[in-house]
């Protein structure tokens, strides 16, 4: 068996990127050496890896990282994702972040870390960041670890910013991608493999906003956060906040307002 014979037809982009990174080359390595033979135990291993991809398993968790904002994050089963969407939020804060001279900012569900480890490479303010999972704490840990800007990234495991009541009079900005899906939603196959807590929260696509209001209601803090899109949804974030502008995604989508809380 050569190294091409493992290159699948339909998933060739995806089959390249798994055989590249069980075998520790890049891919342009691979594509020069599709003639090479290859060990029957590394290619099972490939091949097993590869259905799994075809079957709707996630790449990234398969190749345990996924780039975002020009960085590469470590990524585990059980944390979200980050999605390209979310770029556009993250690029909107650092230009306001810049032009307002924020110094602290908090981030509530960081998963992966993709937001707030982005927003101190780019700006080195002060974030402090939570998620209910354990498991998504400590990956944002490593991902400020490996990206060298942990000294700005204050994680914690908590729901909202309970773990940083003694602090909350110095955060000026709170930015979210939290959960807003409505729980009839069938999501995607490949969403399966992500944690429910990352999609979901109560019972309405709003319902985690009402509990933010209710929670910080009357701290004037800025307020960058992603939501569904849907127009009603819309309507509702501007009784719940004041001073709020909605913010397009690339597909010209209002998918993240601002506002005041
Ligand atoms: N910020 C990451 C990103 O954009 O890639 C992850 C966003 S994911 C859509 C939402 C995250 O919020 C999940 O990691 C979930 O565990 C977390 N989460 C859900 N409810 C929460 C709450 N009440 N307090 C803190 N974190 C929460
Ligand atoms: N944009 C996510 C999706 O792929 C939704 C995640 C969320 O609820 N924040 O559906």
């Amino acid at each position: 068996m050569t190294i091409g014979d493992l290159l699948d037809g339909e998933f060739l982009t995806d089959s390249l990127v798994i055989i590249s990174h069980l075998l520790k080359k890049d891919k342009a390595w691979v594509l020069s050496h599709l003639d090479d033979p290859i060990e029957k135990a590394v290619a099972n291993e490939i091949k097993k890896l590869i259905a799994k991809r075809k079957n709707g398993y996630p790449l990234a968790y398969i190749i345990r990282k996924k780039e975002f904002m020009g960085l590469d994050f470590y990524l585990e089963e059980g944390v979200f994702i980050p999605r390209p969407e979310t770029e556009t939020l993250v690029q909107f804060a650092i230009e306001y972040i810049k032009d307002h001279g924020i110094k602290t900012a908090a981030e509530i569900g960081c998963g992966s870390g993709a937001i707030s480890v982005s927003l101190a490479y780019y700006t080195k303010i002060n974030i402090y960041a939570t998620d209910i999972s354990k498991k998504a704490a400590n990956i944002t840990i490593k991902n400020a670890k490996k990206h060298r800007i942990d000294a700005f990234v204050n994680v914690k495991q908590g729901k909202f910013l309970e773990p940083f009541e003694n602090v909350l009079n110095n955060i000026e900005l709170v930015i979210s991608n939290p959960p807003y899906v409505e729980p009839e939603y069938e999501l995607p196959k490949e969403s399966h493999y992500e944690p429910k807590n990352a999609f979901f929260y109560g019972s309405s696509s709003l319902d985690f906003y009402r509990e933010f209001k209710k929670r910080y209601g009357g701290k004037n803090w800025i307020v960058i956060m992603e939501f569904s899109g849907k127009s009603d949804d819309k309507n509702e974030l501007k009784r719940l906040f004041h001073e709020v502008n909605f913010i397009k995604d690339l597909d010209g989508v209002e998918r993240f307002f601002i506002g005041r809380v």
